[in-house]
């Protein structure tokens, strides 16, 4: 496989941006890789520079659902540009935007449009500190919440990939609050609780983990978050900036029946763009300014072009819901097909799938915690992440990372990639 433009753009690249790309997951360097840098894109596959054209499971690490450029959401936007790109003041369609967001998700009366996850979680711990009074946040290992200062302990994704859980650059002061216990563990949880009586502002969780591969919540575990957290006069996050829209219409929340406090959502609401919001029950929206006195703003928040591809997925999602388990079907087919693969090569590695979320860990027995994903071969990942590129398969770049599919995957694009998973097993063993 060709990657001579990539790698002329990648040398130019190191120049001027570091490590010549803007967010560290995509340097490939986690499988010894460099970049690929895309050219376009359609549906379920992705070609890059050179010309390659790979089924792409990266799909932009989530927000493309329907996969990538749907006519039915990207037509019309040139209409949208054309009455102009961004206000400053209000506009009519942030307000069906968060009526939509209101609707679909059962546990929220009130939204702010913010234009990343990022953004999302770290306004979402203000308020929830602005409510209770309260400093101390808990958090989970291997869950990751962006990049904000307090959230960047122990969490996963490329920290967990590159081995920097906690980052220079973020202060002990800060991080100080923010307690960490281990997931699906629920004991660890009351024992935080406990240490730190009528103290902690809020919990965050993912409540299936996308940043540690693939990790569903127990209910059991998402549930005694819920009581303890009402008993305790806690605020529950859901961090649902994967889950929401992915692996149902409600999101984690519906899928589970169990509703937090507050929930953010991140890229999957833009299809796209960049997006990102926080809801939560009017008291304590109520706390964010202009109404109460939590500040949080944002220039571009509630983007009139984010704003319509946003509603238009929505409204697609809203109207399609039979596409969840469209997608929930072509997920346990590529799983089903993965583990007939391993078997018949006599390995034993694990494969989690929830909904549409697919992971391949190279590690034996159950994985239900970061201590469980630390297990993982990554030498082998690498050298299977190698194979399945060269075969046109491009998997996100890390063993502590997800596949994304979309409903633009068809099912020769599953039998494809079953078929790759094989053969690159074959040569790993
Ligand atoms: N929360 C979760 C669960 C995420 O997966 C991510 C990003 O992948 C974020 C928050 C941060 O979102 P963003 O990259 O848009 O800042």
């Amino acid at each position: 496989m060709n990657h001579s433009k990539s790698s002329i753009l990648y040398e130019e690249a190191v120049k001027y941006i570091p490590g010549g790309v803007n967010s560290p997951v995509r340097a490939f360097k986690a499988v010894g890789l460099e970049p690929i840098f895309a050219d376009y894109a359609e549906g379920s596959r992705l070609t890059d520079v050179d010309g390659n054209t790979y089924i792409d499971y990266i799909c932009s690490w989530g927000p493309l659902l329907l996969g990538h450029s749907p006519k039915a959401i990207v037509e019309g936007i040139e209409e949208v540009v054309a009455k102009g790109t961004s206000y400053g003041v209000a506009t009519a369609i942030e307000v069906e935007m968060a009526k939509l967001l209101v609707e679909a998700y059962s546990a929220i009366d009130k939204v702010r449009m913010v234009n990343s996850g990022t953004e999302a979680t770290m306004s979402a711990l203000r308020v929830a500190r602005g409510y209770t009074g309260r400093n101390k946040i808990l958090k989970f290992e291997g869950c990751y919440h962006g990049h904000s200062d307090a959230l960047l302990v122990q969490s996963g994704s490329g920290t967990l990939t590159y081995g920097v859980p906690t980052s220079p650059g973020v202060p002990e002061d800060v991080v100080k609050h923010t307690l960490v216990a281990r997931y699906n563990d629920l004991a660890s949880v009351h024992a935080l609780f406990e240490a730190n009586k009528g103290e902690i502002a809020a919990v965050i969780v993912e409540p299936i983990a996308g940043n540690m591969g693939v990790i569903e919540g127990k209910k059991a575990f998402l549930q005694g978050l819920r009581e303890l957290c009402s008993k305790e006069g806690t605020v529950l996050i859901f961090d649902e900036v994967i889950t929401g829209f992915r692996i149902a219409y409600g999101g984690a929340s519906e899928y589970f029946g169990v509703a937090p406090d507050m929930v953010c959502f991140g890229k999957i609401i833009g299809a796209g763009l960049p997006v990102g919001a926080y809801g939560g029950k009017s008291e304590i929206m109520d706390m964010v300014s202009p109404i109460g006195t939590v500040y949080q703003a944002g220039t571009l928040s509630g983007n009139p072009l984010a704003m319509y591809m946003g509603k238009k997925n929505l409204e697609l999602l809203k109207t399609n819901q039979e596409v969840y388990k469209v997608l929930a079907t072509k997920a346990t087919k590529l799983t089903e097909g993965f583990k007939a693969n391993l078997e018949k090569l006599g390995l034993e590695f694990t494969v989690n799938c929830v909904g549409s979320l697919v992971c391949l860990f190279f590690a034996n027995g159950r994985i239900e915690n970061y201590d469980d994903v630390k297990r993982c071969d990554t030498e082998l990942f690498t050298i299977y992440y190698k194979k399945m590129m060269e075969k046109g398969i491009l998997l996100p770049p890390a063993q502590f990372e997800g596949m994304f599919l979309s409903a633009a995957h068809s099912d020769e694009d599953i039998e494809a990639t079953i078929k790759a998973n094989y053969e690159a097993l074959e040569m790993v063993k």
